[in-house]
C-alpha cells in the first residue's frame, strides 16, 4: 500500500506523537474524548523527512493525500477553500514530536484573496464583519509574506505603525474596516515590491507554498540551535497542521487566550493564563496588547469559561500532567486549538511531581522520570543575597517571567549580547519584546527585560525553557533602541550601565546587587530521594578542593572520582617548588624540590578525605604536559634562576626543551611518571600519610584511597608506574604500623588502552573512562581548537552536537562498551567509571547505565542531574 502521509484528526491519538507530531497527537486525542476541536487534518513527519529526501520538495502523492484531507475537511466543517459564498480559511502550523515552543512557523487565516475577500464582506452587511475581514486579510498576507516568502515583518510593522500614527491611534484595534482595507493594500504592494511578483492569489498555492514553508522552518537557525541544546535529533522532522480557522478576532464576542493548568513558574495548582478580545493567537503570545488574567474571563464570556474550566479538568486527569493550552472563543463558543505537557521551571516541575504523586496520578517512579534533569541547573543558580535584596528600593517592576537573579551590563540587541559575553562581559539584554530571532542573544545573557509581553510572551516562554532569570512587560520603561538607551523612573540607562533584575518578583533594580547560591530544599530532597531509590549507578564529583568536595557532598556526590593534582600546583608558592622541580638535572635535585611540595599535597589529600567523611576518593596523578609550569613572566625566569643556582639563559633553554609540537599529545600523563617516577612517588607518599593520618583520627570511616594514572596505552606502562607507588606506598604503611587497603587503577582515555582492557585490567583495580581525551583521540580532533570549525560541522549536519558535551556513543562509546566487555571477565572486581565532562550530560549518563558502569563522576553542580539522569535511566530500563 502507499504511504499514508495525511490523517484527520478523527483518526489519530496519543500514541501517535511519533508520527504525528505531539501537536496533532494531541488535536486527535482531544477530538477522541469529545473536546470541542476544530476538524482538519495533520501531514506527518515521514512527510517532512520525504521533503527532504525529494530535495526540499512536497511531492505529488503527499500533495494529492492533503488535498483529499482539505476535501474531507470541507465536507466535515460545511465550508469550501476559495469559495466565494462560503470559504474555508485555515491555520497551517507547525507540530514537532517534542513540543519546540516559538521554534517554527505558522500562518493564519489561508485561503484569502480578493474575491474571498469581497465575496465575504458582501455576504453580510454588518460593518463590524468588514472590519473583521480585512483585519484577518492583512493578518494573512503579512505573516505569508514574512514565514512563507521571508520578507522580513518590520516591512509591515512599520506601515502598522504608520497608519497608527496617521489615525492618532495606539492599539491595531482601534484601526477601522477602512484603515485596514488600506493596510491590506499596501501590504500587497510591499510584497511585490520585495519580490517582484503578485501575492499569490490561488488558495491551493498558498496551501502548498504554506506546507512547504513549515517543512524548511524544521531547518532554519533557530530551530537548529534549540534541537541542539535540547537534544532533539534532526532526523525527526515536523508534521504539519492544517486546521479550519476559528476567529478570534471576528468581534468583541470573540477573543483568544492561552493558559497553564498550573502556574508555570511555581507549580501552584491554579489556572494561570492570559486572554485577549478581539485578536488573533499571535497577538498573545506577540505582546501587541497586554492581555487580561484568565480569571477576567469569566465576567466577559461566563459560560465558555465555565465550559473551559472542564476541559482543564478533563485534560488533566487525561494526560495526568499539568497541561499548556490555547484555545479561542468565536461569538462565545470555546475551540480548543491545542494541548500539550506545558513547559515549566524546575521549581515547578519538582512541585508538580509531587503533587502528582500525592493526589494519585503518578506514581514515584512516574514522577521522577518526568523531570528534565537539565532543567535541575535553575535551581543551583545564583539568587540575590538577602541583605543585600532588602536593602535596594526597587525602581521598576515587571513580570516574574523565569526565576532566577541576574546582574549585569545593559545591552539593547541580541548581537551584542552575544558579543559582549563573548569577551567574558556579564549582560542584561534589554528589548522592547523578543522574538525568535534574538535566541542566541538570550542564551549569553545572564537576564532579560523585555517592556512588553506577558507571561506567555516570547521572551518568558523561552527564558523559562533556558533557565534563564526574565522580567518580562515592564511598561514603564522609555525605551529607546536607535540611540540605545532607556528611561526609567527618571534615570536614563545607557549601554553598558549595570542593572539587576529579580526573575521571580519581577523587581528591576539599579546598579549591581550580590548573587548568593541557590539553596535547595522540599520538594527537590523529596524528588531526589526518589531517584536515589531507583538509581543503581553512583554519582560521584571531580573536586579538587575541599570546598568543592563540601558544595558536591550537599548535592549528593558520594565520592570523589577524578581530583586532578595537577590544579593543586598553581599557588605561587607551590609553583615557584614545581618550576624548581621541572627545571632539575638530576633526580637529586628534583627530590629536593619535591620534598618541598611534598607537604602540600599531604595537607590537600587531608582536607579533601575529611570532607569525603569515609566515602571514595580517587586522585589522579600529575597529568599535564609540564610545559604548562615553565615561567614566562622575565621575573619569575630570574627568581627561578637564582633558586636553582643557574643562569637565565640556562633556565630559557631548559624551558625551550620542554616545549611540544603536539602537548596533549606529549610528555604529560603516565609518561612523566615513566620519566620521573620521584614525582609518583611523591605523590604516593602525600596521598597514603595523608590517608593514614585522617584513618587514625576517623576509625569509624573507611579511607580507602584510589590513586589513579592517568593516559595509559600499554598494560607495561601501567605495571611500570604501578611498581612505584606500590613500592612506595608499602613502604609507608609499614612504616607506619598500621593497616590501610588502597587501589590502584587506570583513566581509559586513549583508545588502544580500551582496545587492550582485558591487558590492562589483569594490573589495574578500577578503570574510569576520560572521555574528554578519549573523544579526543578517537575523533582525532584537538580539544582545544575543536570549536572552532564545530559550528560548521552543525551547519553541514555532519554533527547534531558537539560531542565533547554530549558522549558520541556510536564511536567513543563503542570504545566503552568494550573494554567494559573486555575488562570484566579478567577482573570481576574490577569497579569502573567515567569522569569525563560527559558524566553530567543527562544522555550519556544514561549510556552509561546501559553499558553497565558503577558510577558516574561530574562538576559539583550536576550532581544532582546525573542523580536524576541515572534514575531515569533505571526506570527507562527496568
Ligand atoms: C578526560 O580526559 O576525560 C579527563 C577526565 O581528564 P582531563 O580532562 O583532566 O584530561
Ligand atoms: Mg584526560
Amino acid at each position: 500500500m502507499a504511504n499514508k502521509w495525511v490523517y484527520m484528526f478523527s483518526e489519530g491519538d496519543m500514541t501517535m506523537r511519533n508520527l504525528l507530531g505531539g501537536k496533532g497527537a494531541n488535536l486527535a486525542e482531544m477530538t477522541t474524548i469529545g473536546l470541542p476541536v476544530p476538524q482538519g487534518f495533520t501531514i506527518t513527519t515521514e512527510a517532512c523527512t520525504q521533503y527532504y529526501e525529494d530535495g526540499r520538495k512536497i511531492n505529488d502523492e503527499i500533495m494529492a493525500q492533503a488535498m483529499k484531507g482539505v476535501k474531507k475537511m470541507e465536507e466535515i466543517n460545511g465550508k469550501k477553500f476559495g469559495d466565494l459564498k462560503n470559504p474555508l480559511l485555515v491555520s497551517v502550523r507547525s507540530g514537532a514530536r517534542a513540543s519546540m515552543p516559538g521554534m517554527m512557523d505558522t500562518i493564519l487565516n489561508l485561503g484569502l484573496n480578493d474575491e474571498v475577500v469581497a465575496a465575504m464582506i458582501a455576504g453580510n452587511p454588518d460593518p463590524a464583519f468588514e472590519r473583521f475581514v480585512y483585519d484577518s486579510y492583512r493578518r494573512f498576507i503579512q505573516m505569508f509574506s514574512d514565514v512563507v516568502m521571508e520578507v522580513g515583518k518590520k516591512y509591515f510593522e512599520q506601515l502598522i505603525d504608520k497608519m497608527k500614527e496617521e489615525k492618532g491611534v495606539k492599539f491595531d484595534v482601534e484601526l477601522t474596516a477602512a484603515d485596514l482595507k488600506t493596510l491590506a493594500e499596501q501590504f500587497k504592494a510591499e510584497y511585490k515590491n520585495q519580490l517582484g511578483t503578485d501575492f499569490p492569489s490561488d488558495p491551493v498555492e498558498q496551501l502548498k507554498l504554506a506546507i512547504e514553508a513549515v517543512f524548511r522552518s524544521w531547518d532554519n537557525p533557530r530551530a537548529n540551535v534549540y534541537r541542539r541544546d535540547n537534544d532533539i535529533p534532526y532526523s525527526w522532522g515536523t508534521a504539519v497542521n492544517v486546521m479550519p480557522m476559528v476567529f478570534g478576532n471576528l468581534n468583541n464576542e470573540s477573543g483568544t487566550g492561552v493558559a497553564f493548568t498550573r502556574d508555570p513558574a511555581t507549580g501552584e495548582k491554579k489556572l494561570m493564563g492570559e486572554f485577549l478580545i478581539n485578536a488573533q493567537g499571535e497577538d498573545v503570545v506577540a505582546g501587541v496588547r497586554t492581555p487580561m488574567p484568565i480569571a477576567q474571563m469569566e465576567q466577559e464570556f461566563p459560560e465558555a469559561y465555565a465550559e473551559f474550566i472542564q476541559v482543564c479538568e478533563t485534560l488533566e486527569n487525561h494526560y495526568h500532567d499539568m497541561q499548556d493550552m490555547e484555545f479561542t472563543v468565536e461569538n462565545k463558543k470555546l475551540y480548543m486549538l491545542q494541548c500539550r505537557n506545558g513547559k515549566r521551571t524546575a521549581q515547578a516541575a519538582l512541585q508538580i511531581a509531587c503533587d502528582l504523586v500525592d493526589e494519585g496520578h503518578k506514581t514515584e517512579e512516574e514522577a521522577v522520570a518526568m523531570i528534565d534533569p537539565r532543567n535541575l541547573d535553575t535551581l543551583l543558580h545564583p539568587q540575590f543575597d538577602a541583605a543585600a535584596l532588602k536593602a535596594a528600593t526597587p525602581m521598576g517592576k515587571g513580570l516574574g517571567a523565569s526565576p532566577g537573579a541576574a546582574c549585569g551590563k545593559v545591552v539593547f540587541t541580541a548581537d551584542d549580547a552575544e558579543a559582549w559575553a563573548a569577551r567574558g562581559e556579564k549582560v542584561v539584554l534589554v528589548r522592547l519584546e523578543t522574538s525568535p530571532e534574538d535566541i542566541t542573544g538570550m542564551k549569553s545573557a545572564q537576564g532579560i527585560l523585555t517592556v512588553r509581553g506577558g507571561m506567555t510572551s516570547h521572551a518568558a516562554v523561552v527564558a523559562r525553557g533556558m533557565g534563564t532569570c526574565c522580567v518580562s512587560g515592564c511598561g514603564d520603561i522609555i525605551m529607546d533602541e536607535e540611540n540605545k538607551q532607556f528611561t526609567l523612573a527618571g534615570k536614563t540607562f545607557k549601554e553598558g550601565d549595570f542593572i539587576s533584575i529579580d526573575g521571580t518578583t519581577g523587581n528591576i533594580y539599579d546598579g549591581v546587587i550580590k548573587t548568593v547560591d541557590a539553596s535547595i530544599a522540599g520538594t527537590f530532597g523529596r524528588v531526589m530521594a526518589w531517584a536515589d531509590k531507583y538509581r543503581t549507578l553512583k554519582v560521584r564529583t571531580n573536586a579538587d578542593t575541599p570546598a568543592d568536595a563540601k558544595k558536591a557532598r550537599e548535592l549528593g556526590a558520594e565520592g570523589i572520582g577524578l581530583c586532578r593534582t595537577e590544579h593543586m600546583f598553581f599557588d605561587p608558592e607551590r609553583i615557584a617548588a614545581f618550576r624548581e622541580m621541572i627545571c632539575s638535572d638530576t633526580v637529586e635535585e628534583r627530590e629536593e624540590a619535591l620534598d618541598k611540595i611534598l607537604p602540600y599535597q599531604q595537607n590537600d589529600f587531608k582536607a579533601l578525605y575529611e570532607a569525603l567523611e569515609g566515602n571514595p576518593v580517587t586522585i589522579r596523578f600529575l597529568d599535564p604536559p609540564l610545559h604548562e609550569f615553565v615561567p614566562t613572566e622575565d621575573a619569575d625566569i630570574e627568581k627561578l634562576a637564582k633558586a636553582k643556582n643557574k643562569t637565565v639563559d640556562e633556565i630559557k633553554a631548559l624551558c625551550n626543551s620542554l616545549h611540544e609540537f603536539n602537548p596533549m599529545m606529549g610528555h604529560r600523563g603516565c609518561r612523566l611518571a615513566v620519566t620521573y617516577p620521584e614525582i609518583a612517588k611523591m605523590q604516593t607518599k602525600a596521598v597514603i600519610r595523608a590517608a593514614i593520618e585522617v584513618q587514625k583520627a576517623h576509625p569509624d570511616w573507611n579511607v580507602e584511597p584510589e590513586i589513579m594514572i592517568p593516559l595509559v596505552c600499554e598494560v607495561k606502562e601501567l605495571k611500570y608506574v604501578k611498581k612505584t607507588v606500590v613500592e612506595t606506598a608499602d613502604a609507608e604503611i609499614a612504616a607506619a604500623g598500621v593497616d590501610l587497603k588502597y587501589e590502584v587503577g587506570t583513566m581509559i582515555e586513549i583508545p588502544r588502552a580500551a582496545l587492550t582492557a582485558d591487558d590492562i585490567a589483569k594490573e589495574a583495580d578500577f578503570f574510569c573512562f576520560g572521555t574528554n581525551d578519549l573523544t579526543q583521540m578517537t575523533f582525532g580532533f584537538s580539544r582545544d581548537d575543536a570549536g572552532k570549525f564545530l559550528n560548521a560541522y552543525y551547519d553541514a549536519k555532519i554533527f547534531e552536537n558537539d560531542p565533547f558535551a554530549k558522549l558520541d556513543q556510536t564511536g567513543v562509546g563503542k570504545l566503552m562498551d568494550m573494554a567494559v566487555k573486555l575488562g570484566k571477565p579478567v577482573n570481576p572486581k574490577l569497579h569502573i567509571g567515567i569522569c569525563g565532562e560527559h558524566g553530567g550530560d543527562p544522555s550519556s549518563v544514561e549510556f552509561c547505565h546501559k553499558i553497565g558502569l558503577d558510577y558516574v563522576s561530574c562538576s559539583p553542580f550536576r550532581v544532582p542531574i546525573a542523580r536524576l539522569a541515572a534514575a531515569q535511566a533505571a526506570i527507562a530500563n527496568k
